[in-house]
């Protein structure tokens, strides 16, 4: 059924990346479903990749997965954090994608014998993949995110997509421009000028910015607004302010300080039905979070942190969310330490590997998320070993589990060769084995969209903390590995104490494991990601009783 009533937003980035785009179309999806409209959002991401999941987190940040198993790009985690809902496949493409589809199509004669041509198929698949979203969605507005910045070569397709549409449909479609103004310290001013070149380079492909949003370290003065409207083609109002901010989520409630939505709304032609409440639980969030004094220390042990001189804490950016989205429930303001795991590995730090174990100890909770292959894994073995060891709340997140597995074995089970074939194949004692179907792939070098990925069901033994957590025995979480608890080390493993309170119906793979809490606080790793499922005002059940145990080691140590 064709959805005949659709509006369009597009959003592009100007000047430079990594200025905020994925916020700000959360954010304006957000203002857009306060209005009590259906909204929906789509990330086109200009790699030839066709999904993220072959990408290297530090080359691209946080491979995010959906519930459909769609691995892609991080902004999706932010969308669906925003908006507290599940998108689909069709909400991400990707270059690669699009052609994929172009030349399956044309393989399959589908184009009737005629000739295929970069323009105008490749901008029309766009669209059409566009449209799907949106009448899967059933949304009244549909969201479009272009990756990259106007001016590259790689998203010139995306931009003569919107061109066609706006042609056709110029009532139906709004352009918004995510600029930057750089300011250069005292006795300076936000800088105009990149914006304007910014537009005029999208100028120069057929498009005109309806909306330019701008990003800056601080506030927009009316002259500012006014010297971009002048020099840009529009109105002030239509000039929205986007100051750095410390919690993104009050990003939306600061574009509509400038009126964003009712801007928007004029454009479009849409009514609101405005439902009031929405916006003030938000904003009431926001106030809690912003008034929250009492801190809270998590340390995340970790490797894709180095990139040159910068920490990449995108690589791990659901997690920190849904350590942040857990904090806020409890009212704390969360302090999240980046612990290379390097750090607590004797072949890479020869004399301070005591002292920096020892450092664990100041922190409230520690985490290992997940990963890949064998760099970092002895040092995060280690920091696993010395939580156990000392009490200190630790949550094992897939690859966290599988290593948690291990170092159980290796110290409680006399098993002190365990390993993960995904590190030593021949190991002796494989308590982390490859999926059995999961072997053709990697023999036939199948690794894109290979691994168990997406929701998949888990049944929790009752009287467990996972039980407790989720407060039901049903469960359905995210996942993304190709590696599980062997079946075959199970009974040594419970038999030493280690109990396996979550796992697939058919109770073949182990999901969750932890440790009764009369020998450890909170020791708990999951199979799956959780941190896939945490909203600002829905913290995922096990984050939340994470960072319940690691205040009351606060509390705790305070007494001392
Ligand atoms: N490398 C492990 C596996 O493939 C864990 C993956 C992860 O942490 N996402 O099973």
């Amino acid at each position: 059924m064709k959805n005949k009533k659709l509006k369009y937003i597009f959003v592009a980035g100007g000047v430079m990346s990594g200025v905020g785009k994925g916020v700000s179309v959360s954010s304006i999806a957000k203002i857009i479903q306060w209005q009590g409209l259906k909204v929906t959002c789509v990330k086109i991401d200009p790699y030839v990749n066709v999904d993220a999941g072959t990408m290297n987190p530090t080359e691209h940040g946080e491979v995010f997965v959906l519930s459909d198993g769609l691995e892609c790009d991080q902004d999706m985690g932010n969308y669906e954090r925003f908006l507290g809902e599940n998108l689909s496949r069709s909400n991400y493409l990707t270059t690669g994608s699009i052609y994929l589809d172009v030349i399956k199509k044309e393989r399959a004669l589908k184009y009737d014998g005629r000739c295929v041509e970069v323009v105008p198929h490749i901008p029309l698949a766009i669209l059409a993949k566009i449209n799907q979203a949106a009448i899967e969605s059933q949304a009244d507005v549909i969201i479009v995110e272009i990756g990259g910045t106007v001016g590259e070569y790689q998203n010139i397709l995306f931009l003569e997509a919107i061109r066609i549409l706006k042609t056709k449909k110029p009532a139906d479609v709004v352009l918004a421009l995510v600029s930057w103004l750089p300011y250069q310290g005292l006795g300076s001013e936000l800088k105009t000028k990149p914006t304007q070149y910014a537009v005029r380079t999208i100028n120069a492909v057929g498009l005109q910015p309806d909306v330019i949003i701008a990003r800056a370290a601080f506030a927009l003065d009316q002259k500012r607004k006014e010297k971009i409207a002048f020099n840009c083609n529009l109105k002030e109002e239509e000039i929205i302010s986007a100051p750095d901010i410390k919690i993104i989520y009050e990003a939306p409630l600061n574009f509509e300080r400038d009126n964003l939505g009712r801007v928007i709304l004029k454009k479009l032609n849409l009514k609101k039905k405005y439902k009031k409440t929405d916006r003030l639980v938000w904003s009431k969030l926001i106030r809690t979070v912003k008034t929250a004094k009492a801190e809270l220390r998590i340390g995340v042990v970790g490797k894709y942190f180095a990139s040159g001189n910068f920490i990449l804490s995108d690589s791990y950016i659901s997690v920190i969310e849904a350590i942040k989205h857990a904090a806020y429930f409890f009212k704390r303001q969360p302090i999240i330490e980046w612990l290379s795991a390097d750090d607590f590995d004797p072949a890479y730090v020869k004399t301070k590997v005591k002292e920096n174990l020892l450092k664990l100890k100041k922190l409230d909770g520690v985490i290992v998320p997940g990963g890949f292959g064998s760099r970092a894994v002895e040092g995060k073995i280690n920091a696993i070993r010395f939580c156990r060891e000392n009490k200190i709340p630790f949550f094992g997140l897939c690859y966290g589990m599988q290593l948690m597995v291990i170092e159980f074995a290796r110290h409680l089970t006399g098993l002190n060769q365990a390993q993960t074939t995904e590190i030593d194949p021949a190991t002796p004692a494989p308590v982390i084995d490859i999926l059995p179907e999961q072997k053709n792939n990697l023999t036939n070098q199948a690794f894109g969209a290979t691994m168990r990925l997406g929701s998949y069901p888990a049944i929790l033994a009752e009287k467990t903390i996972a039980a407790k957590a989720y407060g039901q025995t049903k469960i359905s979480e995210r996942h993304r590995h190709r590696y599980e608890v062997n079946p075959a080390h199970v009974e040594t493993l419970t038999k030493a104490g280690l109990i396996f309170s979550g796992f697939s119906p058919d109770k073949r793979l182990m999901e969750i494991a932890e440790l009764p809490k009369n020998k450890h606080p909170f020791f708990l790793g999951v199979q799956f990601h959780p941190e896939f499922q945490s909203y600002p005002l829905k913290p995922q059940p096990l984050f939340k009783e994470f960072i319940r145990a690691c205040l009351k080691r606060r509390l705790i140590g305070n007494q001392k």
